[in-house]
């Protein structure tokens, strides 16, 4: 058995989960998950839920147990963005950057029909992906082009909406979809309810012949197999796995008046983004690059170093609005830049879907269907997904661009130890 408590943790939720109740004391008979499962699905964000979806849909009796309460991780404080288009601008094998960038076409297709007729803030308006300099701008041409071949019909600006002058330029991908993650999480989930079990924590996992025995706060269930939805958290129930935290944080100001901006934006390599939502507040994100060293490991405290620049970036939009929240969240990074998907190595009764750096709402959807094709079907998902394409021994990363390979280390210790 290896783990440690992720309660320990600590940390307030994010502004608009706050209010929801912590399991305490002992759980009833009813509260308490059966004995014995076919697979045991541990994490609660856009992951897991919509790994044990795929699980009960297909016949299997699964179960999620979650730390906290669904929503407590990165998925209930994210900026909500559903983003394809930065897959354009990965530099490799162009075969496997298209297969990346149709994984996340799909993924997006399939969770907008999954969330279809709830109020779930869900838009796809299209997304700006903008320049800061000439060297950038040659990039996000690139995208555009890249996009166009891929039969999405994005545009180059050179001069862009007032709001935005301060960019050299910019891309308009018109399949950028925005939504409410955190009610999306809850819409996804409320049919499955009663298979999910909050506030269990899960401290260890033993794999044997049989099964595997899952360890919690009360005792222990048989798992034919388990799934690790854990994102940044998965090293402590899989210590192989290369996947480190990474802290992003975000303020929300206003509202404002419906249209005040136009459609999500990110610039700077994806190092700044912003957006309004359907209530009318907007959200800033990013500047991690301005504080890399600090920005690592799972605190869920927003700093001023980090605050600051996202105020500046409010200003700098012309907005003058009262900020109502500013908060943080936990990133699972890998050092590639994509998740990990599939059964880890060695381990044949355990399977991951996680490391989602800072994109799973545009990826998880689709990846749990393709991990509960290996569960039900046998059928692996793609070789860029799989763990085993780290080898054993591979380092987490260190604090790193969205989307991107990893820059050599830049700190001496690992982040999260
Ligand atoms: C500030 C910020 C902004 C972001 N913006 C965007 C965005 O706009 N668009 C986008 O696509 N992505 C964004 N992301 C990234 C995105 O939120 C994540 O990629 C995604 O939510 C990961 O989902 P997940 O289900 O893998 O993990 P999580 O949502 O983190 O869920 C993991 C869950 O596992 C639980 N858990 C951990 N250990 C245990 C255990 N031992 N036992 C039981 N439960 C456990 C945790 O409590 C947690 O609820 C952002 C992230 C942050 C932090």
């Amino acid at each position: 058995m290896a783990g440690a408590d992720p309660r320990n943790d600590g940390g307030d939720p994010a502004p608009w989960a706050a209010g929801t109740p912590v399991m305490t004391g002992p759980r009833s008979h009813w509260q308490r998950p059966p004995a014995r499962v076919d697979c045991a699905v541990v994490g609660g964000g856009i992951a897991g839920v919509s790994v044990l979806r795929c699980l009960l849909e297909r016949g299997l009796a699964a179960v999620l147990l979650e730390a906290r309460w669904c929503g407590f991780g990165a998925t209930g404080r994210n900026a909500g963005f559903i983003d394809g288009a930065s897959w354009y601008r990965r530099s490799g094998d162009p075969d496997e950057v298209g297969a990346i960038a149709e994984l996340a076409r799909i993924n997006h297709a399939h969770l907008a029909e999954a969330l279809a007729g709830h109020d779930v803030g869900y838009l796809q308006r299209g997304a700006w992906m903008l320049a800061v300099d000439a060297t950038e701008a040659a990039e996000v041409e690139a995208a555009v082009e890249r996009a166009r071949g891929a039969s999405i019909g994005a545009t180059y600006h050179r001069t862009l909406p007032d709001r935005l002058r301060g960019y050299h330029s910019g891309g308009l991908f018109p399949d950028g979809g925005e939504v409410h993650s955190l009610r999306a999480l809850r819409r996804l989930a409320a049919p499955w309810a009663e298979a999910i079990y909050p506030g269990f924590a899960v401290v260890g996992l033993g794999a044997h012949a049989h099964g595997v025995t899952v360890a919690g706060p009360e005792g222990e269930l048989e798992a034919d197999q388990v799934v690790l939805a854990t994102n940044a958290y998965t090293p402590r129930l899989a210590p192989d796995v290369p996947i480190a935290a990474v802290r992003g944080q975000i303020l929300a100001a206003g509202p404002l008046p419906p249209g005040t901006l136009d459609r999500p934006a990110g610039a700077d390599h994806g190092w700044q983004y912003w957006r309004q939502a359907a209530d009318g507040h907007v959200l800033v994100g990013g500047y991690r690059d301005r504080a890399l060293l600090e920005e690592v490991g799972f605190g869920l405290e927003p700093t001023a170093r980090v605050q600051e620049h996202l105020d500046a970036h409010l200003r700098r939009l012309g907005l003058a609005a009262p900020v109502v929240a500013r908060w943080a969240g936990t990133m699972g990074f890998t050092p590639d830049g994509l998740p990990l998907v599939g059964t880890l190595p060695g381990r044949p009764r355990i399977h991951v879907v996680a490391g989602f750096n800072g994109g799973g709402m545009g990826l998880a959807f689709e990846s749990a269907r393709l991990l509960a094709a290996q569960l039900v079907d046998g059928v692996a998902p793609p070789a860029w997904l799989r763990p085993e394409r780290f080898p054993s021994g591979t380092a987490p990363p260190h604090a790193a661009r969205p989307h991107e390979a990893q820059p050599p280390p830049v700190a001496p210790e690992a982040p999260g130890r």
